[in-house]
């Protein structure tokens, strides 16, 4: 008998972060790549066997027409997407063809923050006081408690988060979120761009990755966010395991697991941020349905407990035989993801610093986001991420000593 690898569809991918190619080649597995058509054509990726333009954020149904014919012609097994606006059109095409995905409800749930907001509130879960504004709605100063958040509907990667103290500043920042709604955002949300108010969870932030299976969550890991006061939201650093009690982290995994079903993820991967109170009483702040950061969340999971999570989600997507996961998954190392801080804005040169970096034996991979020459807007607006330094150590103050090393010791460089 022929021995057929099986084939699975990757929209869209930071070829910058090529985790999911290299571990689908270690899997045995080839991949579809279908990429956004405004982006260049890839040059040869690990285990991709096909490479196809799609117009998905300019042409939808053109984008699913695509899809169906490269299926009739070369059809795959599975569909998996780690990009955060293509969840919906990857959950539309496997809906079209007949493949085994979160339904376009369950990717809505998560993406649009009302929604996610209102069933953890029907379920009883910790949830922050929020209103959404209609466009030119301005709320009344009497009805509100400051520190309040500002944010787009459906927006991602911190993109016009701003955290308001009075008044004055919160009627400046609605103006400025609906601004990135239409700006920024635009080509991303198809019209359902809203602003959403809610009260400052103030306490640490934290980073939890999942993987449910048949209705069942399995947390493999908790990692420390850092305590971002804020007014932006600048992605800063990533260390797993946290450094908490295990009261908390029970509490922590037992608030996720609840959230991560309510919203309807009973299959596949979900990264979720999650900031708790004075009273240590946790608030799931946002749930992604698919691995974080494009794969760092791969990397985390993976150089922390030895678990390989995209292959576990891989073979969930393809319908493989999936190994036995434990009921407590335990750590062996803490994973560490430090993001280069942009120290500025203005036209990028250069990372001091990182070829050092690099040779250092707790440097696992670095990746560099950046050209020379590129304009750098501060934030809320966002122009992507210096750079990732992962690194791997025996526990977490060793991490935290190496972040505050690479603190001292990188600085961008503007012209
Ligand atoms: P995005 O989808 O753009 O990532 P999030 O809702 O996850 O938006 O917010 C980004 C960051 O802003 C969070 O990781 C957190 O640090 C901060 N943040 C958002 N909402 C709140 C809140 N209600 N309280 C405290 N911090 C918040
Ligand atoms: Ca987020």
């Amino acid at each position: 008998m022929l021995n057929v690898k099986k084939n699975l569809a990757v929209v869209c991918q930071n070829r910058k972060l090529p985790f999911i190619f290299e571990e689908a080649e270690k899997l045995g597995i080839e991949i579809t790549f279908f990429y956004n058509s405004e982006e260049c054509a890839p040059a040869s990726l690990p285990a991709v066997k096909y490479s196809v333009a799609l117009p998905l954020f300019s042409d939808e149904d053109e984008a699913l027409k695509t899809m169906e014919d490269q299926y009739k012609l070369h059809p795959f097994d599975g569909i998996i997407t780690l990009f955060e606006p293509a969840l919906n059109f990857a959950s539309k095409a496997a809906r079209k063809l007949k493949i085994p995905y979160l339904s376009e409800n369950v990717i809505e749930n998560c993406r649009n923050k009302n929604l996610t907001r209102r069933i953890m509130h029907e379920h009883g879960l910790n949830t922050p006081t929020f209103i959404e504004l209609r466009e030119e709605e301005i709320p009344e100063k009497a009805s509100l408690k400051f520190p309040l958040v500002v944010k787009p509907t459906n927006g991602f990667s911190s993109q016009g988060i701003i955290r308001v103290d009075d008044y004055e500043n919160l009627v400046e920042a609605i103006k400025k979120v609906w601004e990135i709604n239409h700006k920024e955002l635009g080509k991303f949300v198809y019209g359902k761009g809203g602003v959403i108010l809610e009260s400052f969870i103030d306490g640490p932030e934290f980073a939890i990755e999942t993987l449910s299976s048949n209705g069942v969550v399995t947390v493999l890991s908790v990692g420390d966010k850092g305590d971002c006061k804020g007014p932006y939201f600048e992605e800063g650093i990533y260390i797993s395991p946290a450094n908490i009690d295990n009261e908390l982290r029970q509490n922590i995994c037992d608030e996720v697991r609840r959230v991560v079903l309510a919203l309807g993820i009973t299959e596949g991967p979900a990264h979720v941020e999650l900031r708790i109170d004075s009273n240590k009483k946790p608030y799931v702040i946002e749930v992604a349905p698919r691995i974080g950061g494009s794969g760092i969340s791969h990397f985390i999971v993976k150089a922390s407990t030895g678990i390989n999570f995209l292959q576990l989600a891989m073979r969930q997507a393809l319908n493989m035989p999936q190994p036995e996961l434990p009921d407590h998954v335990l750590s062996q190392h803490t994973a560490g993801n430090y993001i280069i801080p942009l120290q500025g804005d203005g036209i990028f040169k250069e990372i001091e610093g990182i070829t050092e970096v690099n040779e250092m034996k707790e440097t696992k991979r670095i990746f560099q986001f950046i050209e020379p020459g590129t304009k750098i807007l501060p934030y809320p607006h966002f122009s992507g991420y210096p750079g990732f330094i992962l690194t791997q150590h025996d526990n977490h103050q060793e991490c935290v000593k190496f972040h505050e090393y690479l603190d001292k010791n990188l600085s961008v460089v503007y012209q």
